[in-house]
């Protein structure tokens, strides 16, 4: 099963999204749609309101006044946080309920106007967000659904900006073509990395991937990438989690890398990265480890860092997730390589020309990993002094 959250500002688009999910085989729970049906007449939740805020917020024929209702606690945080107290756990037990019902190989799409404000996205595989610019929107909404200017601009102003919703968007749709080219961005993203995330999810397995290397410019959206890949890694490790790293060249603003971002999680001891119960919680959430995981990297100077590897189950993000013991030397090395490259101009120069010239051989992913290691070896030293002579210390993200 893969649960995919989907939100977007009003008038975005995204119903028209979460409609032709649905055509597509999605199972679409509706956030708006709990939200009613658990205050509906003759519900617990609506009783659960009537004791708490009286029958003047029924109407004649005993359904739910919902201006009456929101004029109560609109300006009293203590209200409306008893109302959340009544809506919210009967909203997410339904959600519970709908998602156990649904078959094993679901792709279930969580339609959640407020996932950004709320701050939900770690609790999902992947966020889908639509997008329009705000003139777009206002548009659309006046023209099809009849609303007033004023209405719509107030409306846009109580949600999040489109900054905070880039910020949590693993996938952007963009909507200011026209529906079918809407329609033809959500069939591809289905079936070209929904139905394979899916698959891989379920048969907990990595995703395919190529032997060629393509070496990429910098891309300024990793790091918040790597943000969004962290916190979910933060919930299904839970407390065996101690630190949380983005690492590798894609956390070094400027530096050709490979479209891979690695990520460094630090256990207490490594022993807790083996324990059955973990492995099956990050197969599940998308961090599958691979039968052929290496158990370690090779220092120089010889013996082994040891470490458990695992890998992205989503086809169009790949991850390595190297867990280590925190403060070991391998755990402590890759954060000292990252800053020393984060700063020092030259030596991220001279990483990027040796990075280049073995792309050039034409070597393949597989064999680039040790084609790097004779570099790695010549500069272990001078990183090293780098640490010492800045009174480097490991942070502890
Ligand atoms: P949301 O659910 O995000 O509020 P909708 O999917 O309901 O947005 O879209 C808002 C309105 O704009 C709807 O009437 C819809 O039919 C229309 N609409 C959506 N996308 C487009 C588009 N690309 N071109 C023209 N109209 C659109």
């Amino acid at each position: 099963m893969l649960r995919v959250g989907l939100s977007g500002g009003i008038g975005s688009g995204k119903s028209t999204v979460a409609q032709r999910f649905s055509e597509l085989g999605a199972i679409v729970i509706d956030a708006d749609d709990l939200a009613r049906a658990v205050v509906a007449p003759g519900s617990d939740g609506l009783a659960a309101i009537v004791e708490r805020f009286g029958d003047d917020v029924l109407d004649d024929d005993g359904a739910l006044n919902r201006a009456a209702l929101g004029a109560l606690v609109f300006t009293d945080a203590a209200a409306r946080r008893d109302l959340e107290g009544i809506t919210h756990p009967r909203i997410a037990e339904r959600t519970r309920e709908l998602v156990a019902s649904a078959p094993a190989d679901a792709i279930v799409v969580h339609d959640v106007p407020l996932l950004v404000e709320k701050g939900l996205g770690p609790g999902y595989h992947m966020v889908v967000i639509v997008g329009a610019d705000e003139r777009t929107r206002v548009r659309r909404l006046m023209q099809h659904r009849g609303m007033a200017e004023d209405d719509v601009l107030g409306r846009i102003a109580a949600q999040a900006g489109d900054e905070e919703r880039r910020a949590a968007a693993d996938v952007w749709l963009d909507n200011s073509g026209t529906t079918d080219e809407l329609r033809k961005a959500v069939d591809a993203l289905w079936h070209d990395r929904l139905v394979p995330f899916e698959h891989n999810v379920r048969h907990g397995i990595r995703a395919e991937r190529s032997d060629d290397l393509v070496l990429r410019p910098s891309d300024p959206t990793w790091p918040a990438q790597a943000r969004r890949l962290l916190e979910r890694l933060r919930v299904a490790f839970g407390d065996t989690l101690v630190t949380a790293d983005h690492i590798g060249s894609t956390a070094v603003h400027g530096l050709v890398a490979k479209d891979v971002i690695d990520l460094q999680v630090g256990v207490a001891e490594l022993r807790h990265a083996d324990d059955p119960a973990l492995l099956d919680r990050l197969a599940r959430a998308g961090f599958p480890r691979p039968v052929d995981a290496p158990r370690g990297d090779n220092p120089k100077g010889g013996g082994t860092w040891p470490k458990r590897f695992h890998a992205a189950a989503d086809p169009g993000r790949p991850v390595h997730l190297h867990v280590r013991e925190v403060g070991s030397p391998g755990w402590r090395w890759a954060l000292l390589f990252r800053d020393w490259l984060r700063a020092d101009p030259v030596a991220c120069a001279e990483y990027a020309a040796e990075k280049a010239r073995l792309a050039a051989t034409g070597v393949g992913v597989s064999a680039y990993a040790e084609a790097k290691e004779p570099w790695f070896d010549s500069i272990h030293e001078r990183a090293g002094k780098w640490a010492e002579q800045s009174s480097w210390e490991p942070p502890r993200g």
